[in-house]
């Protein structure tokens, strides 16, 4: 039995055969041809041909995994019909007089070398889609068939890269996990089993696509490894915690409905934190329990679109979230774009220090128009639903003035062009500088509530990227310097009878939660999967005990004790972790 590390890109356990996942090798010779027009029309017709499969697969994907996710293809449909990668073809098989196999390779390389100087994760991402695209193209001039990867019983997909198109061509009833030697947290793939609720791992040793079609490994999304020929008790463990883990997350969704209120009477808002307009995924979340969205990571849905989303493509995709909850209130959290966030449409300057630079509500303030088109956006969709909207990456009151100043003037001028927009949206701040945890009390006067986005207050207190791996063990939540400061920012929101949440990954840790409560956080919004479980924790603690165990916790010197005394002092908590 072999332990291997790998990276977690999709949570959850499997235990099933591998199955190698490799590409048919397109080959082609380099050859001379006689009639460039007869050449020229046989390209034109297998780009065709690729154009109509590419379309099947989009209208596949839209109905598996939404809208959203399916865009990729639609990408994909563009890069086909770009005049320049077509003509760059054109030519090369008229002025070299070669057949179209070997003009359509050598002009894609050219391409993707271009791109490849650029250094840059979603450029990167697009040499994938660009090869994607060409080999499709280039299976239908070869008349291979690109169906033959047909799965016949369920599997552990392996490959070096699996792009999103493979990915959705494998029977996803039947993928029991991915794992790649290449990719990214961010590539579409991570994207697509994350939505698709695939467990997947990155980062796989290269050794690994040796292993026979058929030997039974463990994927563990959770702690990110591999585990190569499992004894029997290995097998039977996972397959315990396997059992476990959907008895408990089954039993919690049950009840998720109801809301959560500790044993003592003090209730809790659950919300959860949304990243696109997915039908699907709204629907989950709703399912799950959440009582409004606490995060709508709107930048993301910037990060979805190949350019820049106007005013109305904006306007569309609030109102579905908006729609999808009803009168439960929805956070829209505007552009938070900056420090490891970049729009590639957007020529933004280079930074030394882009975490600390301009980032978030900083860079909206420096480019109106974009925050301006936001801002109407949000403000044309607010009467369909309950919107909230609220500012990150903030430091000062005179930034609050300043976006409160850009709100008054969009509903001035909407109102002037006839829209209806609810007179009161509250407005809130997220706080994740130190600099705004300590002054809370002060920035609390200026507005309706407060979130704590503790993924960005940790690294800035503990001046931890992170980004980067090396430091992953000392950025924890759990450090009683967080801790402080989430305590000073709830006491300065309540003494203006303000409230205050958290939407930072430390809200949905199960150990956090009796943290939080006793802290007297009002909210906690987290990934709609972890809904039902942190409510059924909460009902199982009294806020008295969850109160006694966070003054302990203030006190204590590292994370690594603090998770000790939650653990002692709610032990049922180990079987939500
Ligand atoms: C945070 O910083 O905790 C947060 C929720 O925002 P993001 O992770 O999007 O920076
Ligand atoms: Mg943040």
């Amino acid at each position: 039995m072999q332990s291997i590390p790998a990276i977690s890109v999709s949570r959850g356990i499997s235990i099933a055969p591998i199955f190698q996942f490799r590409n048919t090798p397109l080959i082609y010779e380099r050859r001379r041809i006689e009639n460039p027009l007869h050449e020229w029309e046989r390209y034109q017709q297998a780009v065709r041909n690729s154009l109509t499969r590419l379309e099947q697969i989009y209208h596949q994907a839209v109905s598996e995994v939404g809208t959203d996710e399916a865009g990729i293809f639609h990408a994909h449909m563009s890069i086909l019909q770009d005049p320049d990668l077509n003509e760059g073809v054109k030519d090369r098989i008229y002025s070299e007089k070669i057949n179209a196999e070997s003009a359509l390779v050598e002009v894609s390389e050219e391409y993707c070398r271009m791109l490849e100087e650029i250094n840059d994760d979603y450029i990167r991402a697009r040499i994938t889609d660009l090869r994607d695209v060409r080999d499709g193209v280039l299976r239908i001039l070869l008349h291979v068939d690109d169906q033959q990867v047909k799965l016949a019983a369920p599997a552990i997909v392996a490959a070096r890269e699996l792009t999103p198109s493979e990915c959705l061509l494998l029977d996803r009833h039947l993928v029991r996990g991915f794992c790649t030697v290449e990719g990214g947290a961010t590539s579409h793939t991570a994207i697509l089993s994350r939505s698709l609720g695939i467990p997947a791992v990155i980062g796989i040793p290269e050794h690994l696509l040796n292993l026979p079609n058929g030997t039974v490994v463990i994927l563990d999304g959770y702690e990110g490894k591999i585990i190569l020929q499992p004894d029997a008790e290995t097998i039977q463990h996972y397959e315990g915690m396997q059992s476990r883990k959907r008895q408990i997350f089954n039993a919690a969704l049950r009840e998720s409905h109801r809301p959560a209120v500790t044993k003592d009477g003090h209730p809790v808002e659950v919300f959860a934190n949304i990243a696109n307009d997915n039908p699907q995924d709204l629907q989950e979340a709703v399912k799950n329990g959440a009582e409004g969205v606490g995060l709508l990571r709107t930048e993301f849905i910037y990060l979805d679109c190949d350019i820049l989303p106007d005013e109305e493509v904006q306007f569309h995709k609030y109102k579905t979230v908006l729609e999808a909850f009803g009168n439960k209130p929805v956070i829209l959290r505007t552009l938070d774009i900056g420090g490891d966030k970049q729009l590639p449409y957007l020529d933004l300057p280079y930074e030394l220090n882009p975490f600390l630079g301009v980032r978030g509500l900083r860079l909206c303030l420096r480019n109106l128009p974009l925050f301006k088109a936001q801002i109407r956006a949000a403000l044309r969709a607010a009467s369909y639903g309950n919107l909230y909207l609220m500012f990150p990456m903030v430091t000062k009151a005179a930034e609050i003035h300043a976006a409160k100043a850009v709100i008054a003037e969009c509903r001035q001028e909407l109102e002037a062009e006839g829209c209806n927009i609810p007179t009161r949206i509250p407005i809130g701040i997220m706080i994740e500088i130190p600099a705004a945890a300590l002054m809370a009390r002060h920035l609390a006067k200026e507005v309706d509530f407060f979130s704590i986005g503790t993924n960005d207050l940790t690294q800035y207190t503990l001046a931890v990227d992170r980004t980067n791996s090396a430091l992953a063990d000392l950025a924890s939540g759990f450090d009683p310097a967080v801790l402080n400061l989430i305590q000073a920012v709830i006491e300065g929101a309540h003494t203006q009878g303000k409230k205050t949440g958290i939407c930072g990954e430390l809200g949905g840790d199960p150990l956090a939660i009796p943290l939080l409560v006793g802290m007297g956080m009002d909210e906690l919004s987290m990934n709609a999967g972890e809904i039902p479980a942190a409510k059924q924790i909460i009902r199982q603690i009294s806020l008295r005990e969850a109160q006694a165990v966070s003054r302990q916790a203030l006190e204590l010197e590292t994370p690594q004790e603090v998770m000790a005394l939650v653990k002692t002092a709610f032990p049922f908590i180990a079987n939500y972790i």
